[in-house]
């Protein structure tokens, strides 16, 4: 089942299904969206070709709070990974206990071939789509793969424009300027960092020197590269889709983020054409290899930080590293956890490695209601408070000794609240 994340999904619920205290009525009732809305989104182009483009939002579970989850721009975008980023985005606030439902939004095309202005109309043509779905208590955007927050600047103004008057908290993520929190951008990357420091801290290692391999250097693999960097552990390898920089030495972090930063690509940095530095000696002694190199390498930790369906089956056998930390969403099928399992290799899922996001978009959300903002120390103490205390839970149920993996720890908690919350409220009418 590795190709449909939502049948994967679906088999990381039944795996975790005899471990919940869970009633089998509400567990079946838990693997169905509750909806999805594609909408159809013709745009004219800055080269004057009018191009219809696909989109979807799924609201998956509403029964713990307004719909939540962020939209994604790709070309691999389907209905069904939709609805799969929306059941894993449910599970996620369900376990770090945030007042939300999981929902989640996607429109199929490629970014690097649209200019600013086409995304921006592209943006405001899906924002006009899902209007009537949205709304600051109802379901609210945050930006994913390939959005930010200019696209959630321009979801908010669409929405408001409709509005009549300016609704913030109708998205999170957004600049600061209107209404954005300090730390959002980063959040991801830093609950990452987090997280992994709280798995070696329980495994009683250390993270000083520890090899690491962060498969995507995009917003969350890099700012996860540069934290854990600046924890003491050597990130050894990073890629993009032109490949992966290896240097087991360690990769120079900020040199590589400049460069990126500057649009450059992974396979120039190791060519040794290095952007955004003066010198042009960072990069040099980093080698390319392939993104199945990077998976494979034999270090402290691997972190997937791409897109889902990158631990299978076909690969799992090659994987050397002594931990997994799930950055990205569903990026291991059920057939390689398995795996993992019997190996017992700890991978942390991604509802509870990647949920520094959702996170952060709660808190910034709750300072819009407030109409108040926080400093960035209180945004980063409480998110290190709310995400740490998730870890400590799921490590809990996990050394209960009933459940075989992390993954099923989490998964156990948070289909058990999700549960709750449909028992308590009742079936309606
Ligand atoms: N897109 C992020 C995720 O997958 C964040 C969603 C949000 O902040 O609502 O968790």
């Amino acid at each position: 089942m590795a190709d449909d994340p939502f049948e994967n999904m679906l088999a990381q619920m039944d795996r975790a299904e005899e471990y919940a205290d869970v009633d089998h009525g509400v567990f079946e009732r838990l693997k169905h969206p509750e909806r999805t809305l594609k909408v159809t989104l013709p745009v004219e182009l800055e080269s004057g070709e009018v191009e219809v483009f696909e989109g979807f939002r799924c609201q998956f579970d509403g029964a713990r709070g307004p719909f939540k989850g962020g939209v994604r721009y790709h070309p691999t975008v389907s209905q069904r990974e939709v609805e799969a980023l929306a059941g894993w985005m449910t599970w996620k606030a369900a376990l770090v206990d945030l007042p939300y439902g999981g929902a989640k939004g996607g429109v199929i095309c490629e970014p690097k071939d649209l200019t600013e202005r086409d995304l921006e109309r592209l943006t405001r043509r899906y924002t006009e789509g899902i209007r009537r779905m949205i709304g600051p208590d109802i379901d609210v955007p945050a930006p994913d793969m390939n959005t930010n927050p200019q696209t959630m600047a321009w979801m908010m103004d669409t929405y408001s424009m409709y509005e009549g008057y300016t609704v913030p908290k109708v998205v999170t993520g957004k600049p600061l300027e209107i209404g954005g929190t300090p730390g959002r951008v980063e959040a991801t990357g830093r609950g990452v960092s987090i997280i992994t420091e709280k798995l070696f801290e329980y495994l009683e290692r250390d993270l000083t020197d520890a090899s690491i391999a962060i498969q995507g250097f995009g917003n969350v693999g890099s700012n996860a590269a540069r934290l854990l960097d600046d924890a003491g552990a050597r990130i050894v390898a990073t890629s993009d889709v032109t490949g992966a920089a290896y240097d087991p030495d360690g990769l120079d972090v900020g040199a590589l983020g400049a460069h990126v930063e500057a649009g450059g690509m992974i396979e120039e940095y190791t060519a040794g054409d290095v952007r955004g530095t003066g010198a042009g000696s960072a990069g040099d002694d980093a080698d390319l290899v392939s993104n199945a190199e990077l998976l494979a390498l034999d270090v402290d930790v691997l972190i997937p930080a791409a897109i889902e369906g990158v631990i299978t089956a076909d690969n799992v056998d090659d994987l050397c590293a002594s931990a997994i930390v799930e950055a990205a969403n569903g990026p291991t099928t059920v057939a390689a956890d398995e795996t993992l399992t019997q190996r017992d290799v700890p991978v942390v899922p991604d509802i509870l490695a990647n949920a520094g996001g959702i996170i952060v978009s709660y808190l910034e959300w709750v300072q819009n209601s407030q109409e108040f903002s926080w400093p960035l120390e209180t945004v980063n103490v409480e998110l290190e408070r709310r995400i740490g205390s998730a870890f400590d839970e799921t490590i809990e149920r996990y050394d209960e000794g009933e459940v075989p993996d992390l993954r099923t720890a989490a998964y156990t908690l948070a289909l058990e609240r999700t549960a709750s919350a449909h028992e308590y409220r009742g079936l309606f009418p």
